[in-house]
């Protein structure tokens, strides 16, 4: 399903303990635990950029967009869902989205201290985000439906803070996760997502979609598939706490 896109960035692993890419050019395995940001560290990153047709491509051969009656996560209700999961499920394929997103963001942006991302859809492209600006990530969650920062994860104060997110409707968790990133006295530079779906959402940072999929929604009240009784599916995770049983 990916015959279009290429995959140049393959990477093997030797037995001295380097990456070596498709252009033969070694590459030292970043330490993790670095965690002073590198003012010089900018994308090295070289790949061969994808068009708007082939990441199209990539989400209909993947199976990510979908036909019924859902509840998105905004609340929403429509008659398509974009199922990121079905895209990030191929690792090579995130790797490569990611890279062709960092490609795109403009050099004034960069360099970035970390990505962040709300979960649990932004987890893996943000994942693959930071890989390819080679900083961490972290992601946020709801506890009992606010949005926070769990598992001793932090934002050091005036850390310079991309948030990454898989598809964005009217943007609800980038905004909560905007306002922790504040509340830190950190600085969102940026947000990035594999989808937006054209609500033209203001973050007040640069926002930058790989990709716009114009999927019609609306609110509940108007919804011809509830008039009509078409059963409601809703995918997303934002529930999802509410039925965790574990801390
Ligand atoms: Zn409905």
């Amino acid at each position: 399903m990916t015959d279009q896109l290429s995959t140049p960035q393959t990477a093997q692993t030797t037995a001295s303990g380097k990456l070596t890419t498709a252009s033969g050019k070694p590459e030292t395995v970043p330490s993790k635990m670095e965690t002073a940001p590198n003012p010089q560290k900018e994308v090295t990153c070289e790949h061969e950029n994808l068009t708007d047709e082939q990441i199209l491509s990539a989400f209909e051969d993947s199976g990510a967009l979908c036909q019924g009656h859902f509840r998105l996560t905004s609340g929403l209700h429509s008659d398509t869902y974009i199922q990121c999961a079905r895209v990030l499920e191929h690792p090579r394929l995130t790797q490569d989205l990611a890279l062709e997103a960092a490609s795109r963001l403009p050099h004034s942006l960069l360099p970035v201290d970390l990505v962040a991302a709300p979960a649990v859809g932004g987890i893996l492209f943000g994942f693959a985000l930071a890989a390819a600006l080679d900083c961490d990530l972290i992601f946020s969650e709801r506890v009992e439906g606010v949005m926070a920062l769990r598992r001793s994860f932090a934002i050091p104060q005036g850390a310079r803070v991309l948030v990454a997110e898989d598809v964005v409707t009217t943007g609800g968790s980038v905004h909560e996760l905007i306002a922790l990133v504040n509340a830190a006295k950190a600085q969102a530079v940026a947000v990035v997502s594999l989808v937006d779906r054209g609500k033209k959402p203001d973050f007040g940072s640069p926002y930058f979609p790989l990709i716009t999929l114009k999927t019609p929604s609306w609110r509940p009240e108007d919804c011809h598939l509830c008039k009509s009784g078409e059963k409601i599916t809703i995918p997303g995770s934002r529930d999802l706490a509410k039925s965790e049983k574990n801390p």
